[in-house]
């Protein structure tokens, strides 16, 4: 699940930069979900926003990340099979 801070987002454009697919976009300036959908829950938008306004709960996403960042306890930032 994405939450995104619209006060706190500058419309840097740095989330839609890393995202692996294509989930978000930059409109008025500012970060917008565009297909959640397809959301893999890597956390690299988070990671990447200077303004910490974007935020990522991991639910039913990439299996890799959770297998990785859960259990094997790496922090990896960022999802390898997009
Ligand atoms: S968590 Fe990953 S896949 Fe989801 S919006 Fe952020 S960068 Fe894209
Ligand atoms: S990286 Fe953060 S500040 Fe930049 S557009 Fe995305 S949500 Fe907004």
């Amino acid at each position: 699940m994405l939450h995104i801070d619209s006060t706190a987002c500058s419309g840097c454009g740095s989330c839609k930069k890393v995202c692996p697919h294509g989930v978000l976009s930059i409109e008025q300036r500012k970060a917008r979900v565009k297909v959640e959908e397809r959301c893999i829950e890597c956390g690299a938008c988070q990671l990447n926003c200077p303004e910490k306004a974007l935020t990522v709960q991991k639910g039913t996403g990439c299996l890799f990340i959770i297998i990785k960042e859960d259990i094997l306890k790496l922090n990896s930032g960022a999802c390898a099979c997009g």
